[in-house]
C-alpha cells in the first residue's frame, strides 16, 4: 500500500518512531494509503532546516520571488487534470469542483506573482528638516500553516503562495484526510526553482500542530479548521509569542426577501447548499425566507430542484456531488439529522433514504431539506457540514438580519433581493465578515480578502490580498537623516517634535 511521506528539505523523509494513519477513499469506503505522522523530532527537522533555507531566500528580489510563482502557475495548470483526480480521489468532491479547488488557489499565487509590488514599503521625502522616513516590509522568517481537509489545494495556496513571495521559509501541515494533493503542491514548486527547504510539509495530527506552535523559531501560524480547535491554536500559539490567524467553522445564512427572483435563489442555492456535499465553510446551509407565504412558493420550486440532484462516485461526471470525507463525518452528519427530528424541525426531504445510484460501500449522504427551524435549536445553532439544508422562517427583514448577525459563526452571508436599499442596509448592518447581493457564495477574489467574524475567526487579520501581505511581514520604520555637519542639535535632551 502507498505511503505518503512528509516532504522536507525537498525530498521525501521519514523518521523512525512515527505514527501512521489510514487515507480513505470516499468513494468505496476502503483504505487506499497510510500518511506518516510526525513526531515532535520531525517537526524541529522541519524548522531547523526552514531556518537554513530562508535566510538566502529572503534575500533574492522581489521579482525572482515572482518568477518562481509564475513557473509554478504554469506547471499547476499543465498537471491541474491529475492533480484533481488525485483530489477527488481523497476527499470525494466531484472532478469539475476539484479543478475549481486548484484554480481558486491558482488565483491567490497570480496576486503573489505581483509581490514586487505588493510588498513595496512607503517613503516620506523630507518628513523633517533633511530627514526622510522609509518604512519596508520584512518576512518573518519561519512560518507554519495547518489546513483543513475541505480544500486541500486552495488553503494551501492561500498561505504558502503569499508567504513564500514574501520571502519566508514555509511549513505546511495539511489534513491528514487528504494528503497527497500538498505533497504535489510542494514538489511542483520545487521544480519552479523554490530552492530546498523554503516549502516543507510535514503531516500529522495534535502533536505536529503543537510542536509548530510551540516551536521558539516559528514566527507565525496560520490555521483553517473548526472553530473550537481554531480558538485552541490561536491561544496556544499567542502564548508561546507568535502571530495566529485562525479560521473556524461556519453556518452562513441565504436570506430571500419577498421580491426575490425565486428561480435564481434555487439554481443558487441548490449549489450552494449541496455542492461538495455541503463541506464547505462558504456554503449556505440555512435560508431564511421573509414575511407571509415566500416560504412555501421557495419550497415548492426547491422540491424539484432537489429531486434533479444527482449523488454519485466523484468522478461520475454527471454527479452534482459525491461522497462526504469520512466514515465518521457520514455518521455525524447523521446524527445532526436524527438531532434536527428530535428537536422538532420539519424533515420534508430525507437524504438518507434517497437512492444514490451505484451506491457502493462510500460514504454517501443525499440532499436533505428541513423546514420550520428555530433559533433555539442544537442543530441550528451548530456547523453541520454536510448536504443538509435547514429553512429558518423570518417574520420580516429585521428578524433575517438579526438571525445572521446573532449566529455564533459569522462567515459567510447571502441576500436576495431587488431591492438596492434592502441590499444596501443589509451589507451596512449584517454582523458577518462576507456578504454577497444576489450571490450564494461570496468567496472574495484573491487580490481581496477572505476571513469571517465572530466564532467563524481568531486573530485579526485575514487571508490572502494584502491583509494577507501584512499577516507574512512586518513593518520596519527607518527614519534617516545625513547632516554636512553644519547643523547641530541644541535641544536633545527633549523629545523630537515636528512643529
Ligand atoms: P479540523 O479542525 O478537524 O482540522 C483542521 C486542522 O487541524 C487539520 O490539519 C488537523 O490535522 C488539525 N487538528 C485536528 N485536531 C487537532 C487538535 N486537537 N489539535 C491541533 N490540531 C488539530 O477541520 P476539518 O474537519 O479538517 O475541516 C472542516 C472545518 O474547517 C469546518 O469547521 C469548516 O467550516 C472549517 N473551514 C473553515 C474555513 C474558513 O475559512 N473559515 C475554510 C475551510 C474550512
Amino acid at each position: 500500500m502507498r505511503t505518503i511521506t512528509h516532504f522536507i528539505e525537498g525530498k521525501d523523509y521519514t523518521a523512525e518512531g512515527e505514527r501512521h494513519a489510514d487515507v480513505f477513499a470516499p468513494n468505496t469506503g476502503k483504505v487506499q494509503a497510510h500518511v506518516t505522522l510526525a513526531t515532535v523530532e520531525t517537526v524541529n527537522h522541519a524548522v531547523e532546516v526552514a531556518q537554513k533555507a530562508q535566510r538566502e531566500w529572503a534575500a533574492t528580489n522581489p521579482q525572482r520571488r515572482a518568477r518562481v510563482m509564475f513557473e509554478f502557475k504554469r506547471l499547476v495548470e499543465q498537471d491541474k487534470d491529475r492533480l484533481a483526480q488525485l483530489l477527488s480521489s481523497e476527499h470525494g468532491k466531484v472532478l469539475s469542483d476539484a479543478q475549481g479547488d486548484i484554480q481558486r488557489g491558482l488565483e491567490v499565487i497570480e496576486f503573489a506573482c505581483g509581490i514586487p509590488h505588493a510588498q513595496k514599503g512607503e517613503y516620506t521625502d523630507s518628513a523633517g528638516p533633511g530627514i526622510d522616513v522609509y518604512s519596508m516590509r520584512q518576512p518573518l522568517g519561519v512560518v507554519a500553516g495547518i489546513t483543513p481537509f475541505n480544500f486541500p489545494a486552495m488553503i494551501p495556496m492561500w498561505m504558502f503562495g503569499v508567504a513564500i513571495a514574501c520571502g519566508n521559509a514555509f511549513i505546511l501541515k495539511p489534513s491528514e484526510r487528504d494528503p497527497s494533493v500538498p505533497v504535489e503542491l510542494a514538489k511542483l514548486m520545487l521544480q519552479a526553482g523554490l530552492p530546498k527547504g523554503v516549502l516543507n510539509v510535514v503531516h500529522g495530527d495534535k502533536v505536529a500542530v503543537d510542536a509548530l506552535l510551540d516551536h521558539q523559531d516559528v514566527k507565525a501560524a496560520s490555521f483553517v479548521g473548526s472553530s473550537d480547535i481554531a480558538n485552541y491554536v490561536y491561544e496556544r500559539g499567542a502564548r508561546a509569542g507568535k502571530r495566529i490567524q485562525a479560521m473556524g467553522g461556519a453556518k452562513n445564512h441565504g436570506i430571500v426577501m419577498p421580491d426575490a427572483d425565486l428561480d435564481q435563489v434555487v439554481a443558487d442555492l441548490v449549489g450552494a447548499a449541496y455542492g461538495s456535499a455541503g463541506e464547505r465553510c462558504m456554503a449556505l446551509p440555512v435560508v431564511v425566507p421573509v414575511g407571509e407565504g415566500t416560504a412555501e412558493k421557495l419550497i415548492d420550486k426547491l422540491i424539484p430542484a432537489i429531486k434533479a440532484i444527482k449523488v454519485s462516485h466523484s468522478e461520475d461526471e454527471s454527479a452534482h456531488y459525491g461522497p462526504v470525507v469520512t466514515a465518521a463525518h457520514k455518521s455525524r452528519v447523521e446524527e445532526y439529522i436524527e438531532l434536527a427530528i428530535s428537536e422538532g424541525a420539519n424533515l420534508i426531504y430525507d437524504g438518507r433514504t434517497s437512492q444514490i445510484p451505484q451506491q457502493t460501500n462510500g460514504y454517501f449522504i443525499g440532499p436533505t431539506l428541513f423546514d420550520n427551524v428555530t433559533a433555539d435549536m442544537r442543530s441550528y445553532q451548530e456547523e453541520i457540514f454536510g448536504p443538509v439544508l435547514q429553512i429558518v422562517r423570518a417574520t420580516d427583514f429585521n428578524h433575517a438580519v438579526s438571525l445572521a448577525s446573532d449566529h455564533q459563526y459569522g462567515n459567510g452571508v447571502a441576500i436576495y433581493t431587488r431591492n438596492g436599499h434592502a441590499a444596501r442596509e443589509f451589507a451596512h448592518r449584517v454582523n458577518v465578515g462576507m456578504v454577497g447581493i444576489n450571490v450564494p457564495i461570496p468567496v472574495p477574489v484573491a487580490y481581496h480578502t477572505f476571513g469571517g467574524w465572530k466564532r467563524s475567526a481568531f486573530g485579526d487579520t485575514n487571508q490572502h490580498g494584502m491583509e494577507g501581505v501584512k499577516f507574512w511581514t512586518k513593518v520596519k520604520t527607518v527614519t534617516q537623516r545625513w547632516p554636512d555637519g553644519s547643523d547641530t542639535n541644541d535641544n536633545a535632551f527633549v523629545i523630537p517634535t515636528m512643529e
